[in-house]
């Protein structure tokens, strides 16, 4: 008998030390991210994307089907660089409204010709079709969107630009107008563009989303009118205002904070002199320039121009009875984070602690957010060491942000090393790392390691450390950060 509860116990602690060291955070599993799950597929859009031969003229044939591949290498390129995510609550979320739709416009839809959708981790709320039955929407515009209706419109819109073929419109009239001969007199001032972002996409699709030509615009307005007809036979509520909050998309750094900076940082027992947020001679621009407290964005620089004019277009067609449903929370706060997470694995450090302060400021109380201000000062010391401590702040332009961002970026940018060595060891010591996950403990003890310890390391301890992590949390997403530190990957 007394053996039977020895090996009972032995038994019951067995289990109890199993189950704490798979104790992970389960967000999403690093095997989640587009270049495992999405392989496959990757490998048959390869396969089956083939450029149907529509021109006789050889170097019109020839541009077509510059577009058409560079289309699938942007995909395919965006799938290795982990640019996706499956999340299975968000994606069957996703998936729902998409059918729901496709369910009441059956003569629009045909049969075995289900829309692929990519989540794309971006915090930049967009969404965008790319021809072939592909639409990708931005975890940013979910995270964005008030309601389920809200997100339906956008994935409404987006499978219309694929109903009416846009893209490949697109393609063709683009591969006509760049082997015509008054194209080629002014092939420089298309090269002038002044949109960098997005490159590749806009070599693809030449401006179809960003350009604002009476032309684009006119596609615009037909995806809209279709998606509204689908909404309407879906009995999905439609509200012209679903524009006008579209129109705000750019205001998140532009909120400012309900206290000064310092007042946070002492929430961590960090302390942080006035002088700090005061910007000195080197580095930022000195320029004085006085931030506004109105949160306004120039035309030019939205993600969604013309909104109103939008707005203004489809009013009438607003349903009087407004029901929305909204998001549901859990799937909100996963979105959150996973955005956040994304911004951090960046390594745009700025940006992420202070979308971390204005969630304290709406009472987030999750010890996440606190493991995640650990991780920005260990990554800004680590980033210091490598002396690009500069590109880690991600200086944004003043028009974007608040008095409060600004302040924020000096403080990262002046916080002396030493100081920033002291900031590290406090916070590895804080009270919220009883709550935490052992995948974070052990991210954790890796970012002490290659921050504070930094100098005395060199690259091949880094990746031992890095394999270390991998081989005890296989699954963790936190992977995803320690890989950046293996050597020969
Ligand atoms: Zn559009």
């Amino acid at each position: 008998m007394k053996q039977i509860i020895l090996s009972f116990t032995f038994f019951f602690s067995f289990l109890i030390l199993s189950n704490a060291q798979f104790q992970i955070n389960t967000l999403y599993t690093y095997q989640d991210l587009s270049n495992s799950y999405y392989t496959k597929i990757k490998d048959s859009l390869k396969k089956n994307w083939l450029c149907p031969a529509i021109y006789s003229e050889k170097e019109r044939q020839k541009k077509y089907k510059e577009f058409w591949d560079s289309r699938t290498d942007f995909i395919c390129n965006a799938i290795d660089n982990q640019n996706f995510i499956y999340c299975k609550g968000i994606n069957n979320y996703i998936k729902g409204i998409i059918d729901e739709i496709i369910s009441k416009n059956r003569n629009l839809f045909s049969e075995g010709n289900q829309p692929l959708f990519f989540l794309d981790r971006s915090p930049i709320a967009n969404a965008y079709a790319l021809g072939n039955n592909v639409i990708i929407i931005n975890l940013g515009f979910i995270n964005h969107v008030k309601s389920r209706e809200e997100l339906a419109m956008a994935l409404a819109h987006e499978l219309s630009h694929n109903l009416l073929f846009h893209i490949e419109t697109v393609m063709k009239e683009k591969a006509e107008l760049l082997t015509s001969d008054e194209y080629k007199k002014n092939i420089q001032s298309i090269l002038d563009s002044k949109y960098g972002r997005y490159s590749r996409l806009k070599k693809i699709v030449e401006g179809y989303s960003f350009s604002r030509s009476r032309h684009q615009r006119y596609h615009e307005s037909d995806a809209d009118s279709l998606a509204i007809i689908l909404l309407k036979k879906s009995n999905i509520t439609f509200n012209a205002n679903f524009f006008l909050r579209l129109d705000s998309t750019e205001l998140q750094l532009k909120q400012p904070l309900l206290y000064p900076i310092q007042d946070y940082f002492i929430q961590y027992n960090l302390p942080s002199p006035e002088v700090w947020a005061q910007k000195k001679s080197k580095g930022l621009s000195t320029k004085t320039y006085s931030f506004t407290d109105t949160p306004k964005v120039e035309d030019s620089l939205k993600t969604h121009p013309d909104c109103i004019d939008r707005y203004k277009k489809n009013l009438i067609y607003s349903d009087s009875i407004n029901k929305l449903t909204s998001i549901p929370s859990d799937l909100q706060e996963n979105i959150k984070k996973i955005i956040l997470w994304n911004i951090y694995d960046n390594m745009d450090l700025t940006v992420c602690l202070y979308i971390i302060l204005q969630e304290k400021d709406k009472g987030q109380k999750n010890e996440w957010y606190d493991f995640m201000v650990y991780n920005i000062f260990s990554g800004l010391l680590y980033n210091d060491n490598e002396l690009q401590r500069f590109i880690a702040i991600g200086v944004k332009p003043k028009e974007l942000i608040t008095k409060d961002y600004y302040n924020l970026q000096n403080i990262l940018e002046q916080i002396p090393r030493e100081n920033l060595k002291e900031y590290v060891t406090i916070l590895q010591n804080a009270s919220f790392w009883k709550s935490r996950f052992q995948d974070e403990i052990g991210l954790r003890k890796f970012l002490y390691l290659i921050s504070v310890e930094n100098n005395r390391l060199d690259d091949k301890t880094k990746s031992a450390a890095a394999n270390d992590f991998s081989k005890t949390f296989p699954t963790s997403l936190y992977n995803e950060f320690t890989a950046h530190f293996k050597k020969n990957r």
